[in-house]
C-alpha cells in the first residue's frame, strides 16, 4: 500500500506536491482522483493525484485532508494530454488544471457534494438529417478516403457550400460505430441557430459546452462526460479540448481559421485547434478541418501532404457566391460626396435593397462610438491611465472606456487642458455608424451586435431572432456578424472601412483581413438571388482588396506564403513571444537587453528585439517583447527548458524579482 501521493495544485508554481496518505481514511485515492489538501499554514486546495508512490520526501510531508470522491475526475489520456500542453505551450500543469476542470470541479469543497449526473436518452427517432447533393456526397467519400492516407483533413468549401451538412452526415456515421464526436467552433459562431440545427438531428446525444453556461452546468456535462453513458457528441469551444473523452473517434474543427481559438490570456496560452489535433492523434481518431477560408498553417500542410484536402467550390443548390463591388473612398471624400462613413454609392444600395423587402448587414470592425476623441484647439486626446492607449467614446454609456483594461472615465464637457469647448470625435465605431444611418434612414429598423449589445446570451440570442424573423432590416456589427450566420434574405452586406485591418502591425494582418471580408461576404445571397457587396476602402488598389474581389483564396495564400517564406513567419517556423513586463520602464528595459542578451547566447539569430509593443503598457505594467523564431523540427520541450533556465538565471537578480516574464508560442 502507498504511503504518498504526488498532486497538481491550481497553481503556477512547481509541477507537483507530495503528501501523506492517512491510513485511517479507509479509501484511496487513484491517478486522477481528487484529493483536498492543505497546503502553507491556512490555505486548502481541491488537487489531481498524478502518482502514488513510497518514496519519502527529504521534508517533512502533510497528510491529506479528505478524498471527495474516489473515482478519478481526470483520465490517464487527459493527464498525458495535459502533460503535452504544459509542455508545448510553457506553462505549468497547475495551470493547465486551471483550464481544464470547470471551477466547481476544483474549489475546496464546502460540502462534499456528489453531482447526479442526468442520463442521456438513447432515443434516435427524431432525425431530420438532410439527404446530401450529389457534390456533397462526393466530398464525404473523398473526406474518407483521405482519412484512409491521413489522420488529419482540411475541407476547403466556399461559404453556404453545405459543409456544416457534412459535418452532420459525417458525425452520425462515427456514433454509428460506438464513437464519441469532439465539434469545435469559435465561441462566436456557436450560435443557437447552430446549436438547435443539430439538437434536431442529435437530440439527448449531443452535449453542448460552452463558456456562457454556467459553471454547474459545466460541472454537469463534465461529469456525464465521465459516467457509463456518456455524451456521443459534443459541441464545444476551445476548452472542450478538456473533457473526458473516453473513445474519441472523430474531431470535427470548423472555422478552423479563426484566430479566437487562440487562448491570449491567461496561461495556457494554447491553441484549441493545435492542441485538439494533438487529443485526436492520442485517441488515434480522425479529424476533420473545415473552413472557406483556411489559414495559412492548414493549407501549407495540405499542399505538403501532411494533411488530405478536399474542395468545394460550389454553393449549394446552386446559388452564387456574391459579386463585390469596391468603392473608392478616399476618391469620395476628395469630392466631398461622404454622408459619414457612407459613400453614395452604399447609401444607394441600402435603400434599395430595403425597397425590394431585403436585409442588409453592415460590417465594421470597431465596437464604441469613436475611437479618438481630440480637443480642436490643443489636440489634447483622452488616454488611459493605466495603459499608453487612446480611450474609446461610448456615447450610450457616457463614458470612455479603456478596450485594454476596460476603466472607464465620464467624458469632459471642456477640455481639460485649454477649457476649449470643442471636443471631436475621430473615426468610427459601430455605435456611431448606427446612429449616423437611423439619422439618415429615420424608417429603416437597424439593431447594432457587438460586445456592447450581447452582454447576455438572451440579448444576443433576441438580436439574432429578430433579425430572422424580418423584425430588423439592417444589422450592423462587429466581426460577430461576419460567420457562422444563415439568414435566407441577405441581399446586401456592406463593408464600412477594409483600411483599418489592412493597416495592423501583424504578420497575420493580411490573412485576416482576408478572411474577414470573405465570411462576411459569404452572409449574402445565401438563399434566393445572388448577393452583393459593397466594399469601402481608400486602399482599393490593395492585393487583398483584388483578392477579395475575385474570392482568390489561393492567390491571397501564393503571395501570403511567399512574403512568409522569405521574412521567415509560420508556417515556415514557430514563433515564441516572450513577453516582460514591470511597473518601471527603466527596469523592464534592461531586463529585457540582459534577457535579450542571454537568449542569443542560446539561440542566436532567432532572437528578434527587444521590443515596445504597439500598446506599451497596459494596467500600469511596462512591456517589451522579444520573439524567438524556432525551426518546425525542434523540440519545442528543449527549448523550454533552456528559456526556463535562462528565465531563472535573470529572475533571481535582484532589481529584477517583481518582473514578470511569461511566453505566448504560436501567437
Ligand atoms: P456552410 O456550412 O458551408 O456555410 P451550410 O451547411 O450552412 O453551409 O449550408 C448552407 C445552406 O444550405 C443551409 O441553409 C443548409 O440548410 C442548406 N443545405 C446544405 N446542404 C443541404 C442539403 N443536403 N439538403 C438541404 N439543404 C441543405
Ligand atoms: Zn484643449
Ligand atoms: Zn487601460
Amino acid at each position: 500500500m502507498p504511503h504518498y501521493i504526488d498532486v497538481i495544485l491550481p497553481l503556477p508554481l512547481q509541477e507537483t506536491f507530495t503528501y501523506e496518505l492517512p491510513l485511517q481514511l479507509g479509501t484511496f485515492p487513484q491517478v486522477g482522483s481528487r484529493v483536498v489538501v492543505p497546503l502553507g499554514n491556512s490555505k486548502v486546495y481541491m488537487g489531481i493525484v498524478v502518482r502514488l508512490h513510497d518514496e519519502e520526501p527529504p521534508y517533512a510531508t502533510k497528510q491529506i485532508l479528505d478524498i471527495p470522491d474516489e473515482p478519478p475526475v481526470v483520465l490517464p489520456a487527459q493527464l498525458q494530454f495535459w502533460r503535452w500542453v504544459s509542455d508545448y505551450y510553457f506553462c505549468s500543469m497547475g495551470d493547465v488544471y486551471k483550464a481544464a476542470l470547470p471551477a466547481g470541479l476544483r474549489e475546496k469543497p464546502k460540502v462534499s457534494r456528489r453531482q447526479k449526473t442526468t442520463k442521456g436518452t438513447q432515443d434516435k427517432q427524431l432525425f431530420v438529417m438532410h439527404p446530401l447533393s450529389d457534390v456533397q456526397q462526393q466530398a464525404m467519400d473523398s473526406i474518407q478516403e483521405q482519412w484512409q492516407k491521413h489522420s488529419v483533413c482540411l475541407l476547403h468549401g466556399v461559404t453556404s457550400s453545405g459543409k456544416t451538412e457534412i459535418y452532420i452526415h459525417l458525425m452520425q456515421k462515427a456514433i454509428d460505430e460506438g464513437k464519441q464526436v469532439l465539434f469545435m467552433l469559435p465561441e462566436i459562431v456557436l450560435t443557437t441557430q447552430l446549436t438547435e440545427r443539430l439538437r434536431r438531428v442529435f437530440g439527448e446525444r449531443l452535449g453542448v459546452y460552452h463558456s456562457r453556461h454556467t459553471d454547474s452546468r459545466r460541472v454537469e456535462l463534465y461529469r456525464r462526460m465521465l459516467s457509463d453513458s456518456p455524451c456521443d457528441i459534443i459541441v464545444g469551444v476551445r476548452s472542450s479540448i478538456f473533457l473526458p473523452f473516453q473513445k474519441l473517434g472523430l474531431l470535427i474543427i470548423d472555422e478552423e481559421h479563426e484566430t479566437s481559438f487562440k487562448q491570449q490570456d491567461p496561461a495556457p496560452r494554447y491553441h484549441a485547434r493545435n492542441a485538439a489535433l494533438v487529443l485526436a492523434a492520442q485517441y488515434g481518431a480522425k479529424a476533420l478541418l473545415g473552413s472557406a477560408t483556411p489559414s495559412l498553417e492548414s493549407y501549407y500542410n495540405a499542399l505538403n501532404g501532411k494533411y488530405g484536402l478536399v474542395t468545394l467550390k460550389t454553393r449549394f443548390a446552386g446559388m452564387q457566391l456574391p459579386t463585390i463591388e469596391v468603392v473608392d473612398a478616399q476618391e469620395m471624400m476628395r469630392k466631398k460626396m461622404m454622408t459619414g462613413i457612407f459613400t453614395p454609392q452604399l447609401l444607394l444600395h441600402i435603400r434599395h435593397a430595403l425597397e425590394q423587402g431585403k436585409q442588409v448587414i453592415l460590417f465594421q470592425n470597431r465596437r464604441g462610438y469613436a475611437p479618438v476623441m481630440e480637443c480642436r484647439e490643443c489636440g489634447w486626446t483622452p488616454r488611459c491611465q493605466q495603459c499608453d492607449v487612446s480611450l474609446t467614446i461610448h456615447r450610450n454609456l457616457s463614458r470612455m472606456v479603456c478596450h485594454y483594461c476596460g476603466a472607464a472615465y465620464d467624458i469632459p464637457a471642456v477640455c481639460p487642458c485649454c477649457n476649449g469647448h470643442e471636443l471631436s470625435s475621430h473615426g468610427y465605431g459601430t455605435e456611431r455608424i448606427e446612429e449616423q444611418l437611423q439619422r439618415i434612414l429615420p424608417e429603416a429598423r437597424i439593431a447594432r451586435m457587438d460586445l456592447d449589445t450581447t452582454r447576455s446570451q438572451q440579448s444576443y440570442e433576441q438580436i439574432l431572432h429578430d433579425f430572422e424573423q424580418g423584425n430588423t432590416d439592417i444589422l450592423i456589427g462587429t466581426q460577430m456578424v461576419t460567420k457562422g450566420l444563415d439568414f435566407d434574405n441577405v441581399s446586401l452586406v456592406g463593408i464600412l472601412s477594409a483600411d483599418q485591418m489592412l493597416s495592423q502591425p501583424d504578420f497575420r494582418s493580411y490573412e485576416r483581413a482576408f478572411q474577414l471580408m470573405e465570411q462576411v461576404a459569404g452572409r449574402a445571397g445565401r438563399k434566393g438571388a445572388r448577393g452583393h457587396v459593397l466594399l469601402q476602402t481608400r486602399d482599393a488598389g490593395n492585393d487583398i482588396v483584388q483578392q477579395v474581389v475575385t474570392h482568390d483564396y489561393e492567390g491571397m495564400y501564393r503571395q501570403q506564403a511567399q512574403e512568409r517564406k522569405l521574412f521567415r513567419y509560420p508556417p515556415f517556423c514557430r514563433i515564441v513571444l516572450v513577453y516582460l513586463k514591470h511597473r518601471n520602464e527603466s527596469v523592464v528595459e534592461s531586463l529585457a537587453t540582459d534577457m535579450s542578451n542571454l537568449m542569443r547566447q542560446v539561440f542566436g539569430d532567432r532572437v528578434l528585439g527587444p521590443d515596445t509593443p504597439p500598446v506599451g503598457r497596459v494596467q500600469r505594467l511596462h512591456i517589451r517583447k522579444l520573439i524567438l523564431k524556432i525551426e518546425l523540427t525542434a523540440s519545442m520541450s528543449a527549448v523550454r527548458q533552456r528559456l526556463l533556465a535562462l528565465q531563472a538565471q535573470v529572475l533571481a537578480m535582484k532589481q529584477y524579482r517583481s518582473a514578470q516574464i511569461y511566453y505566448d508560442v504560436d501567437h
